[in-house]
């Protein structure tokens, strides 16, 4: 059993002084496997305070002395890409070929805030004024369980672009891999208390980061409800807010697409990251005279995106996150079975010879009508809806028709498959594939969030702007 039971601040490594204690499962056997002492509202003040008195020297530091900390940052996590692979597959669950993609974009989040850090106009001219651009304050970071060392690694590294200390707050569920990543970033010798992390429930130190009057900004990434709560109680402190939410994003299919192409792609677009992503396409859009095809095809298709053991490289779909989740997905997929919704492939319980962990059935439903519950709420888990349309125009209406806005996917031929992309109300809008660009801006429309994240304009949202004139 691990036992975890430090916290960051300052510099190092502190004993945790709190008395209650988290249980953590293996997600592929559901047996316990780690304990985590929960850290207390006393700790997070503690972590607070010592990011507080870097606060003036990380605020006027020298563009070159920030792009040599994050330099020593990447250096770091390079040396132990394997090792944080290894953990995140073991304690999340993830399987090991999106997990080695996704630790990989943490190193490339980092040395990307280095261009930014260098193109950035930090001083400019505006008519008789000098425009400046100051680190905003202490930024408390708040990160979910689903890719924690790369939330952790591309918001602690845009903060110290921009001259901010941070206080992380990561997901209890990923605690080995937080305290691996502390240890990681301790090796990039920053300067103490510049980053400072206590490990904890939402409901105690979450709460507590949340109402502290020495924290300028948050930077979320979470769920819609979490994020609600964070800008009405931040509010109190007028705190600054990024938030990075769900989603229920639509992949629309166009009546010329290519489906030998088109549907193996929509499953890896649904069930990527086991179908815990937020930008996982979940809503496919298909036109209603090619619906009997497309199941045909995606069913067949689904032999390419194999359930398993997440530390096999052939393995797509690994595990639920906790039973928690496990127990989440299952009732969706229950009520879609009850909303009359045609099961195409998957349904209740685990797949066979996997019934000791949180693995569920990879589930596609057909026939699916925009109202219901399965194709409004974000599930969280690899379950699909298809949605049958009549004409272009209404798969632009019903892909826009969602309390979402963070992601859309579009496969056709050229010209139109831009033209709808361009009609699609989404932070992010993929054309023929699935693709990141770490210097673009990340966020959502609507319900997905508020503000974006990478590139300039992530920079930019832990800044205040000062005006000499
Ligand atoms: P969550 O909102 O339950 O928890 C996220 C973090 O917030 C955790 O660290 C948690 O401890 C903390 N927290 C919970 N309640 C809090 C409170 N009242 N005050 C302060 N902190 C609190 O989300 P989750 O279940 O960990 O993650 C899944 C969600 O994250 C999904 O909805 C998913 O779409 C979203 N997500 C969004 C993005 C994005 O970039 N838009 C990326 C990944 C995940």
């Amino acid at each position: 059993m691990f036992s975890i039971d430090t916290h960051y601040i300052n510099g190092r490594q502190v004993a945790a002084s709190g008395n209650e204690w988290l249980t953590l499962d293996d997600p592929a056997t559901g047996q316990p496997t780690t304990r985590l002492r929960l850290g207390t509202g006393d700790e997070l003040n503690q972590a607070v305070a010592a990011a507080k008195a870097v606060l003036p020297m990380a605020r006027y530091s020298q563009l070159e002395e920030r792009a040599t900390w994050l330099e020593r940052l990447a250096a770091a996590v390079d040396r132990h890409l394997e090792e944080m692979i290894d953990v995140t597959v073991a304690e999340y669950g993830g399987p090991i070929t999106g997990v080695r993609q996704r630790i990989g974009y943490a190193s490339a989040a980092i040395r990307s805030n280095i261009d930014t850090l260098r193109r950035f106009a930090f001083t400019e001219r505006r008519g008789q004024a000098e425009v400046q651009y100051l680190g905003l304050g202490v930024a408390g970071l708040i990160t979910p369980w689903n890719s924690s060392i790369g939330f952790i690694c591309s918001k602690l590294a845009t903060a110290l672009a921009a001259g901010c200390p941070v206080v992380v707050k990561p997901s209890e569920l990923s605690a080995r891999q937080n305290q691996l990543i502390a240890q990681v970033i301790d090796e990039a010798q920053l300067p103490a208390g510049l980053f400072n992390m206590v490990q904890g429930t939402g409901e105690t130190v979450g709460k507590a980061l949340v109402a502290h009057p020495d924290i300028a900004k948050i930077s979320f990434t979470g769920s819609t409800g979490t994020g609600r709560y964070i800008q009405r109680e931040g509010a109190a402190t007028l705190k600054r807010v990024t938030l990075e939410l769900g989603g229920k994003s639509p992949n629309i299919l166009l009546p010329d697409a290519d489906f030998e192409a088109a549907l193996p792609l929509a499953l890896a677009i649904a069930f990527n990251n086991s179908g815990q992503a937020c930008l996982a396409g979940t809503r496919l859009l298909v036109p209603r005279e090619r619906l009997a095809e497309a199941e045909h095809g995606l069913v067949k298709a689904l032999a390419q995106y194999p359930v398993g053991n997440p530390s096999d490289p052939a393995v797509y779909i690994g595990p639920m996150v906790s039973a928690v989740q496990y127990r989440r997905v299952q009732g969706y997929i229950a009520r879609g079975i009850d909303s009359g919704a045609r099961l195409v492939a998957g349904g209740l319980g685990n797949p066979e010879g996997l019934e000791a962990g949180y693995f569920v059935r990879p589930t596609i439903f057909s026939n699916v009508s925009n109202d219901m519950v399965i194709a409004r709420d974000e599930i969280f888990g690899p379950v699909l809806s298809v949605l049958p349309y009549d004409s272009v125009e209404e798969a632009v209406a019903i892909a826009n028709d969602t309390d979402y806005g963070l992601h859309a996917y579009v496969s056709g031929g050229e010209p139109q498959a831009r033209e709808v992309a361009n009609r699609l109300l989404a932070g992010r809008v993929c054309i023929n594939g699935l693709s990141h660009e770490p210097q673009a801006p990340f966020g959502g429309f609507g319900q997905s969030g508020i503000g974006r994240e990478f590139g300039v304009e992530g920079l930019r949202a832990y800044m205040e702007p000062r005006v000499l004139l």
